[in-house]
């Protein structure tokens, strides 16, 4: 494919537009990427306030799979790509009829379903926990005396630890299927972690990739609340075997754009793949303020067929996330505003709020990354940034 260059000034000039699929905060950091680069962006999203949607050039409010929105989305760019893994596979194969679509279909098809998932990792040799598909009552019966202590997770739309219910025996099994309403499930083993990490690659259409260096992840609840990098606690050996691994993961689904790879580390020191993103991830926003390349410019790099030089990270980071109920302070019902200006004040802070409608508990609002000329500095700063939010300390 041919370089989808940002398009030549003049009077009567029409910028490249490169189209989104999801208008959510990931799309929304792909558009600023975007159009720092002169590109002109355009999102399909239902939701006329979706985050993305507000600071793009065109909006198309339609559901991801109303064939007109397609078409008008085709119509309109140059190339299109993706922000969650949600989207109807369908219709990403529909678009790649008209125009370069990345990552492709069929890897998010893949990446979309647990146990496609894990089946995928088996069979590039990258080990996964051990699992059982859950789809009927035999399922149930069948189910390993071995896999307990267990979690069971929804195959599908889970995302941020909803649609799983913790399993301590046999006999709990069968309720919680019927509590996550009998869909097919994956019912996996719970291991002792000893950290968690994440690997982000970029692949481009030659099969060249690049990777942004191994990040630490700790998640409260089952949603990513800091991100480390460096990774304080992981061995360089084992981080090159990660990512190591992440490129396999990527190339044997001929994979082209940004790939996020999670991984546990066991207390042995194990690697295990937990799942993938087909898309930049929560765990790389601290490329926008750290690197020299952040996940959003490699995502466009990707799908414009741009070069795709190796990213370097030039600060020491720690990411915050920043969730809704931050807005709500104690005993009070109504929202107000956190207090940015003392967070602010810290050296190398860098806010990022995605201009969301509403803030709700547990809702993803924006995040703060810390950057410093070592990690030693940024942790101290971002444990401040905590203290000073009412955030634990990590
Ligand atoms: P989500 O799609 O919601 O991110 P994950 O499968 O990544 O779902 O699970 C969320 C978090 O729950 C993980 O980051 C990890 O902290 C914990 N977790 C998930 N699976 C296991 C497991 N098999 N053993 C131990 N902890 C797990
Ligand atoms: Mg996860």
């Amino acid at each position: 494919m041919d370089c989808l260059l940002p398009g030549a000034p003049g009077p009567n000039a029409q910028p490249t537009m490169l189209g989104v699929m999801g208008g959510g905060q990931l799309a929304r950091m792909f558009v600023h990427a975007a159009q720092a680069m002169g590109y002109a962006t355009a999102v399909l999203d239902p939701d006329a306030t979706s985050p993305a949607g507000r600071v793009s050039h065109l909006h198309v409010k339609t559901a991801y799979d109303d064939a007109q929105g397609l078409a008008h989305l085709a119509r309109h760019c140059a190339a299109v790509t993706t922000e969650f893994e949600n989207v109807p596979a369908p219709s990403l194969a529909w678009l790649a009829g008209q125009r370069p679509v990345a990552p492709g279909a069929a890897a998010v098809a893949i990446c979309q379903q647990r146990a496609a998932e894990k089946a995928h990792f088996t069979r590039c040799g990258v080990p996964c926990a051990p699992y059982a598909v859950i789809e009927t009552q035999d399922d149930l019966r069948a189910a390993d005396a071995a896999l307990f202590p267990a979690i069971l997770k929804t195959a599908q739309l889970g995302y941020d630890g909803k649609g799983q219910l913790a399993v301590a025996t046999l006999n709990a099994l069968a309720p919680a299927w019927q509590q996550l309403g009998q869909v097919s499930c994956v019912l996996e083993k719970r291991l002792a972690l000893r950290q968690e990490i994440s690997v982000i690659v970029a692949r481009a259409g030659s099969g060249d990739w690049v990777h942004l260096p191994v990040q630490q992840n700790l998640h409260r609840d089952g949603i990513l609340a800091v991100t480390q990098v460096p990774a304080p606690d992981i061995e360089p050996v084992l981080a090159a075997r990660a990512v190591e691994m992440a490129g396999r993961v990527a190339a044997s689904m001929d994979y082209v754009g940004v790939l996020c790879v999670e991984f546990f580390v066991l207390q042995d020191g194990t690697l295990v793949a937990n799942e993938m993103a087909p898309r930049p991830h929560n765990s790389g926003h601290y490329s926008i303020d750290a690197c020299d390349v952040s996940q959003f410019e490699l995502q466009l790099r990707c799908m414009a067929a741009l070069p795709l030089p190796a990213p370097r990270q030039h600060s020491a980071a720690v990411m915050l996330n920043l969730l809704g109920d931050l807005w709500f302070e104690p005993g009070r019902e109504s929202p107000s505003t956190p207090p940015w200006q003392r967070v602010l004040q810290l050296p190398g802070t860098h806010l990022h709020l995605y201009g969301k409608a509403e803030a709700r508990r547990g809702r993803k609002m924006g995040h703060l990354t810390v950057t410093a000329a070592d990690a030693q500095g940024a942790r101290e700063v971002a444990l401040e940034a905590a203290m000073r939010l009412g955030l634990p300390a990590f």
